[in-house]
């Protein structure tokens, strides 16, 4: 078994998933008839205190499907510098949507109120309309933003008649740091897109929760965009056990973590950025010249761990599922080894 820090989305399904998955009861879910999908939403509904939900393919695909959603083409969207609709979603906003995109200055997912509401366009016929609000929690870089930010800007969005999104990938881990239930986040915003396949090990899916009338918006674009499945109950099935059974241990993986970054930190050449350790990320730069990138990968690879180059400078070690203290200390072990043999060299 390989020692996976490259991300949580390598989690592996859990036996009972693959368990649950075997004997799921299906229908057709284009039809609405898909008994294991239905549960499934009515689930995520109860949980994050929504109206209405959606099953669909990624996150990718429930942050797509809720700016096609809520937006007109032309519409400007605003989002977090940094955030993943932004930097990781191919640019897909401007191909699916045809809206523009513009950033606004966020301070690891933070929101400067102000500096937000000088972006919201007035009505000058030069203008595009904006659309949409986009905010991100947890958020990539690390962090989690506490509820009295994300509320702040509900409260702009709703004065200003503008929706507000939520890329609550992972949002589970969010309420695990803040300590608050996940429902308290997800008041927060109008519609909420939420992963199962990260640290939740659901081997498929997202969740997009909002209002009746988002998700039957929601549910005509799902098709336009090929995300009409059919016996999807199979991949469901696994997801209320991602929402019932996996929720909980979470704590773990953040735990995991800041053990994660105090053995780094044993290392001189090693620095961790401890102000974006809210959740199960470890970023951190180490020195160039005591050891390559190239030469930590191979050395790592050989010993059975992955994990991925850095990028900006930084490396990034997500602690999951499958990964324990004693992986975390075969690591730490490996990596002392590479740079003794990498010195002498
Ligand atoms: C992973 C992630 C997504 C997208 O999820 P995929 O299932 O990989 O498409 C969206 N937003 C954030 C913040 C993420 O971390």
């Amino acid at each position: 078994m390989w020692i996976d820090l490259r991300s949580d989305t390598v989690t592996q399904p859990t036996e009972e998933m693959r368990q649950v998955m075997a004997n799921a009861e299906v229908g057709d879910d284009v039809y609405g008839d898909d008994p294991t999908v239905n549960r499934l939403e009515i689930l995520a509904c109860k949980m994050l205190g929504k109206e209405s939900a959606i099953f669909v393919p990624s996150g990718t695909f429930g942050n797509q499907l809720a700016i096609m959603s809520h937006t007109q083409r032309g519409d400007e969207i605003l989002v977090g510098e940094g955030c993943h609709i932004l930097m990781h979603e191919v640019g897909g906003a401007a191909v699916l949507s045809s809206v523009q995109t513009r950033s606004f200055p966020s301070d690891l997912g933070y929101v400067d109120i102000h500096q937000l509401e000088k972006m919201i366009r007035g009505k000058d016929i030069h203008f595009p309309n904006t659309g949409l609000i986009c905010i991100e929690n947890a958020h990539s870089s690390g962090t989690v933003v506490p509820l009295k930010n994300m509320l702040e800007v509900y409260e702009l969005a709703k004065s200003k008649h503008i929706p507000l999104h939520l890329d609550g990938a992972r949002i589970f881990n969010a309420s695990t740091a803040l300590g608050v239930d996940v429902k308290e986040i997800a008041a927060c915003a109008d519609s909420v897109n939420v992963c199962l396949s990260k640290g939740l090990c659901a081997p498929v899916g997202s969740i997009l929760v909002g209002n009746k009338e988002f998700i039957l918006k929601a549910r005509k674009n799902r098709k336009l965009m090929g995300g009409g499945l059919r016996q999807a109950g199979i991949l469901a099935a696994a997801g209320i056990v991602a929402l019932t059974k996996m929720v909980s241990r979470l704590g773990e993986d953040h735990k995991n973590a800041r053990y994660l970054a105090d053995r780094l930190e044993e290392f001189e050449s090693c620095h961790v950025h401890r102000n974006r350790l809210d959740i199960n990320m470890v970023f951190f730069t180490l020195t160039e010249s005591v050891i390559s990138e190239s030469t930590l990968i191979a050395g790592l690879n050989t010993e059975g761990i992955r994990i991925n180059g850095q990028e900006d400078g930084e490396y990034r070690f997500v602690t999951n599922h499958g990964v324990s203290i004693k992986d975390i200390d075969k690591v730490i072990e490996t990596i002392k080894n590479i740079i003794v043999n990498y010195s002498c060299a």
